[in-house]
């Protein structure tokens, strides 16, 4: 073929899936060429540098698993491991396994086009780079994310402002100092949660926009105990196979029991005892908690009595308590968040009725009444699951765009493929568990499954892979009918695309748990890739 070397497969993105794809690709056989736009590994935990950024997934589940020396010889310091931790992790992963040699930094793709085989040169994919350059290969996997793509509201006056303003997803390299200022955060979901608390630890003032309210339970972060972490090691191979049979890919066993069926007594001491020892598993304390509204409104009510209790000031209390079901929108984890608004330097600014009218050289306006800040950070969330993707608007078969083929919403098989758009393989796309389950493991099964099927294609002599349009859209109303028992259907958030004006609707993430779901993606297999067209 004219034009350069092929690669077997282009990876965009390396974040914990580019990574993981760069290191089991090559171990196949194939010839990689990933892109990442930052300077380093770690994608997400790259950019999100904000004031205590860490993980709500425990550290030790939330690595890799593929790879035994690996597992041993880590050490992770803290329950929940803070973003430099991360940071340093998956740099370390990189330097063990040679991964950076593949790994071309600071370039970001900004375009992906098929193109069918002609001659004697088979079909392949030519991504086109920021630098000018054009790469190409027989398949595409994107690895660019799900949380990637930082979303800025579009507040009238937002290039106005005199100060500085940051993104808690793009967060600055060098260390950002708010002594002495007056800083607002606008976004109380989890970025937002996790940095208040150490920015009013810091800063002369710190006023909080917040639209929704959002259920926060204590993180519990301690320091982990070494004698912990060799025993959870001596047994790494147990919890990583129990972690495979629970519904979001950890190793907690369904609780067996409904909310509605026990007494008030024994509820509240289980409530009181997952609120204490189990951060984000807490929606799981009872089995219905997600199914069912009566049960939910039990959970509900204890997290509303416990903002209560940590926050002095009624009124505050009130505007900090939400009125949706628990679970509904990605529940957070905190540590001193609900406190933080006993400080004297902390206000809180209800923007739910009254949305924020403009921001203006020296601060933001609302209601008529000037809020003057010297620092603005937008702690306002991502264009989630489809933003990177779309941003690159990849062409398929015939110059058809994935903008416009999802227009009117994604859809994609099993979340791995999309019709009209041959070997191109996506990581945690729409309709695969991604966000709801321990992200590390489900990144793992993922690229599993595209590096067997790649293996399949090569070993029998194949050229490609294409979902069909079918079983793509059976595997969306599949995804529909799940997300309509669940009650994390029921509200508007990112996991519908609600956040970004425009984005069409729909439950994005598949919500019917990661046993059923590899089920499915095993049994595809098993029957010689059912519902995808092999060439
Ligand atoms: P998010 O949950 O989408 O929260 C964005 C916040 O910004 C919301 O409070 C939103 O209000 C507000 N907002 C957006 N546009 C606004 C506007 N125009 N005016 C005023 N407010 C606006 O984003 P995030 O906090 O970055 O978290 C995203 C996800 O990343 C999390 O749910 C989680 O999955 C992941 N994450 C995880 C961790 C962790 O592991 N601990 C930490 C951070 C993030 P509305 O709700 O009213 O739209």
């Amino acid at each position: 073929m004219r034009g350069g070397r092929v690669w077997d497969v282009i990876v965009v993105g390396a974040g914990f899936a580019g990574v993981y794809s760069v290191y089991k690709l090559r171990r196949m056989g194939f010839s990689v060429q990933a892109f990442e736009a930052g300077g380093d590994v770690g994608g997400t935990w790259y950019w999100n540098r904000y004031p205590g950024c860490r993980c709500d997934i425990e550290s030790i589940y939330y690595s890799y698993q593929f790879d035994d020396d690996l597992q041993q010889e880590w050490e992770w310091t803290e329950r929940y491991a803070s973003q430099p931790e991360i940071q340093s992790y998956i740099s370390h992963v990189a330097d063990r396994f040679d991964l950076r040699r593949d790994i071309r930094f600071n370039t970001r793709v900004t375009a992906a086009r098929f193109e069918e085989a002609s001659g004697d040169a088979p079909s392949h994919w030519t991504v086109t780079t920021d630098d000018g350059k054009t790469c190409k290969a027989r398949f595409c996997v994107m690895a660019s994310g799900v949380l990637s793509t930082p979303s800025l509201p579009d507040i009238p006056g937002r290039n106005t402002f005199a100060g500085k303003s940051y993104h808690t997803g793009r967060w600055p390299h060098e260390e950002v100092d708010f002594t002495g200022l007056k800083v607002a955060v606008i976004g109380t979901g989890s970025s937002g949660i996790q940095s208040i608390p150490l920015i009013a630890e810091q800063a002369e003032h710190v006023t909080v926009f917040q639209r929704t309210p959002n259920y926060a339970v204590p993180a519990g972060n301690r320091p982990l105990d070494p004698h912990e972490l060799s025993e959870v090691k001596s047994r790494y191979g147990e919890i990583r196979a129990a972690s495979k049979k629970g519904f979001t890919a950890l190793p907690f066993k369904p609780a067996g029991r409904s909310a509605l069926a026990v007494s008030d007594r024994e509820r509240e001491e289980v409530y009181e005892q997952w609120w204490r020892d189990h951060g984000l598993a807490f929606q799981g304390a009872f089995a219905d908690l997600l199914f069912d509204a009566e049960a939910n409104r039990t959970a509900a009510d204890f997290v509303r009595r416990k903002i209560r209790e940590l926050v002095d000031d009624e009124k505050l209390a009130e505007l900090l308590t939400p009125d949706f079901a628990l679970g509904c929108r990605r529940m957070c984890v905190d540590t001193d968040y609900y406190p933080t608004y006993n400080r004297e330097n902390v206000t809180l600014v209800d923007i739910r009725r009254e949305p924020i009218e403009s921001i203006v050289p020296g601060g933001i306006r609302v209601g008529g009444t000037l809020h003057a800040v010297d620092a603005i950070v937008f702690a306002t969330g991502y264009d989630a699951i489809t933003g990177a993707l779309l941003a690159m608007d990849p062409s398929g078969r015939n110059g058809l765009s994935l903008r416009e083929k999802w227009a009117q919403g994604p859809r994609a098989y099993l979340g791995l493929a999309t019709h009209g758009f041959p070997n191109l393989f996506m990581v945690n796309g729409p309709g695969s568990p991604s966000v709801l389950i321990n992200m590390v493991t489900g990144i793992e099964q993922h690229v599993d499954w595209i590096a067997d099927c790649m293996v399949h294609i090569r070993d029998r002599g194949l050229s490609a892979i294409e979902a069909m349009a079918q079983s793509e859209d059976e595997w969306a109303v599949h995804n529909d009918e799940v997300a309509q028992k669940s009650i994390r259907g029921d509200c508007a958030s990112w996991y519908t695309g609600a956040n970004i004006p425009g984005k069409p609707g729909g439950f994005l993430p598949y919500v019917g748990g990661f046993p059923a779901y590899v089920k499915r993606c095993e049994q595809v297999v098993e029957e010689g890739y059912a519902g995808f067209a092999l060439t």
